[in-house]
């Protein structure tokens, strides 16, 4: 990196992305008179939050709870969520003016545009003096003392440096793997890491099954190891997504299995023996309650349809179990591409709850989704994005 004639830049305080934490950060480490510089490689700030929620950012949950996040560390995530909370950040979005509205279970989503909570974060560092450096490309980074961090705009020194850049998924909104770098050439563990909030894929056998099911949904309740979600499942053309599948997959592993209980609340051996005498085909029966096209499809693969009253008791009995207790074992994710969180990251037993600080290396602090904390759906990885942004901010 050719750094020839460029003066070297010194502040208080670097932050390596203009990301959500990012952004959060400067701003409160700006608000206290510290020197602050942003340092971003794309062209613009908070690209993944113009994206968020269909573009409409679902910027917070207001039934927010610290276990709705998933770490090797539950606790670590209370204090910082404690300290700057959903209400705080609304409280931001009223005095800026944006309009947003609750859509369901708490999910708080700008009216207009997920654009105007960028602008508002861009306004908040403009008004606290914060410098944003855009298409800055950061090369090395040593520290005898003080950080000294090569750029293509130069050399920058600074004794508290934030590492605030995100996850490993959508690397086309600039997602790179410089924070868990970083972090490893200080000698912090980072945990596995892996795609979260993601489309699950059949396997071979399954596609075969059920590809033809593209766009089908319907309300389930998914299961993987004692952890359970309702909501709606959709069938994709390589596998599943929809809100419970995304849930579920956040704690799936390659090799588990995944149950979806297609009637929830629903007794469907009642509802089986109440028709044993009728003629009527079982997966017209199933239609009732399920898209025609997948009951045709799912009886064809679990319980070839017969009228329901040429079926045993004992045949009823097996039915109805696997109408609650349909198994699954996916193949694999659909990766880092498609995925909206990381799970795992720097390990939280090697930063301060507090102010996010290493405890090893004093002066470097994290902040966000590099960090070994992934939130549900629903508003919580943004919140944790502010809420630790702020916490890093005010110890930077
Ligand atoms: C499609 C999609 C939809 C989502 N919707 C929601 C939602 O509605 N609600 C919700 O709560 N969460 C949502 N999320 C998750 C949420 O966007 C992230 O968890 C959150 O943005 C994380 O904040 P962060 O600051 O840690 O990282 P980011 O916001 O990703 O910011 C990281 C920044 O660092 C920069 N960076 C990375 N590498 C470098 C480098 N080498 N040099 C310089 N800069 C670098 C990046 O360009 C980026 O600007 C969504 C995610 C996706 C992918």
């Amino acid at each position: 990196m050719s750094q020839n004639a460029k003066p070297l830049i010194k502040k208080d305080v670097v932050i390596i992305g203009a990301g959500a934490s990012g952004l959060m950060c400067a701003r409160e480490a700006g608000e206290r008179n510290r020197s602050v510089l942003v340092l971003e490689h794309m062209n613009r700030t908070g690209k993944k939050i113009r994206i968020s929620g269909g573009g409409r950012c679902n910027f917070t949950n207001i039934h927010l709870q610290p276990d709705q996040y998933l770490s090797d560390n539950p606790y670590f995530c209370k204090s910082a969520l404690a300290r700057f909370t959903p209400r705080d950040f609304i409280g931001m979005a009223e005095h800026h003016g944006i309009a947003y509205g609750e859509k369901e279970e708490g999910q708080m989503f700008c009216q207009r545009s997920s654009g105007d909570i960028v602008k508002m974060l861009d306004e908040e560092c403009r008004n606290a003096g914060v410098k944003i450096l855009l298409n800055c490309r950061v090369g090395s980074i040593t520290k005898t003392g003080h950080f000294s961090i090569a750029t293509n705009s130069g050399r920058i020194e600074t004794g508290a440096l934030v590492i605030a850049t995100g996850g490993l998924s959508y690397p086309e909104l600039g997602a790179t793997d410089l924070g868990f770098r970083i972090a490893q050439k200080f000698g912090l563990r980072v945990t596995r890491l892996r795609p979260a909030l993601v489309p699950l894929l059949f396997s071979r056998r399954d596609l075969h099954a059920f590809k033809g099911l593209s766009g089908i949904s319907f309300d389930a309740v998914v299961r993987c190891k004692g952890i359970q979600f309702r909501g709606k499942v959709l069938f994709t053309h390589q596998g599943m997504s929809g809100p419970a599948i995304l849930q579920i997959s956040s704690y799936w592993d390659c090799g588990d299995e995944i149950s979806i209980d297609l009637m929830p609340g629903m007794d469907s051996y009642a509802l089986l023996t109440g028709m044993q005498k009728s003629r009527m085909e079982l997966s017209n029966l199933f239609s009732a309650y399920l898209p025609r096209r997948f009951c045709q499809q799912w009886c064809a693969v679990n319980a070839p349809s017969r009228p329901v009253c040429q079926y045993t008791e004992k045949e009823l009995r097996e039915i109805a179990h696997k109408i609650h207790h349909w198994t699954i074992r996916f193949e694999r994710t659909a990766g880092y591409a498609q995925a909206e969180v990381t799970a795992g990251g720097i390990d939280t037993s090697e930063l301060s709850s507090r102010t996010m600080e290493s405890k090893k290396v004093p002066g470097l602090f994290f902040a966000g989704e590099v960090i070994d904390i992934a939130g549900q759906l629903g508003g919580y990885n943004l919140q944790w994005a502010w809420s630790s942004g702020f916490a890093a901010g005010q110890y930077a």
